[in-house]
């Protein structure tokens, strides 16, 4: 069992402020490591994914959109960045078939849209980034460390 280390709490009164909490993850993202993005439809998951992209140095002409009809995109900044979203798929084993367990070990960065739908998925330690809408325009971004290894995203 994983369990929850720490949370931090985070505001963002604009889209941009998001972007920004993305990219100073991104900026600190190693490889191996795991984020999971929560929240409803329109929470802000792709634009926290496009913040991320470019903190890991993804150029901006691969503009990073959500990658809902073909599951996955991959990115190249300064690592591999994987960007999952699962919306869309109703059986675990429809992920197991991306290979998706693959991606987890590879030398790349794995970021999930959706990844509160299958948390059997997710017994590694990982970041989870969960956003909850407050108004139009501000958003409360929760970020909880599950292993201590991630602790250090928030320093
Ligand atoms: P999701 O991937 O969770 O479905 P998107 O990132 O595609 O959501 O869409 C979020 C929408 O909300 C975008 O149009 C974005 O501009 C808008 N938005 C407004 N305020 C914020 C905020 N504080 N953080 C993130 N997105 C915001
Ligand atoms: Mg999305």
């Amino acid at each position: 069992m994983i369990l929850p280390i720490v949370t931090q709490r985070w505001f963002t009164a604009q889209a941009q402020d998001t972007k920004a909490l993305g990219a100073w993850l991104g900026y600190k993202a190693q490889p191996g490591d795991i984020f999971t993005c929560c929240g409803v439809l329109g929470a802000g998951k792709t634009t926290f994914v496009q913040g991320f992209a470019d903190g890991l140095g993804v150029g901006t002409e691969e503009y990073v959109r959500s990658p809902t009809f073909t599951l996955l995109q991959e990115y190249h900044g300064r690592l591999p960045l994987y960007h999952f979203d699962l919306y869309r798929l109703s059986d675990i084993s429809e992920v197991y078939d991306l290979g998706f367990i693959d991606y987890l070990d590879a030398a790349g960065v794995v970021v999930v849209e959706w990844a509160d739908k299958f948390p059997a998925l997710f017994t590694d330690p990982h970041l989870e980034v969960n956003i909850r809408v407050i108004s139009p325009d501000s958003r409360c971004v929760l970020c909880t460390a599950y292993s201590v290894s991630y602790v250090r995203y928030f320093l």
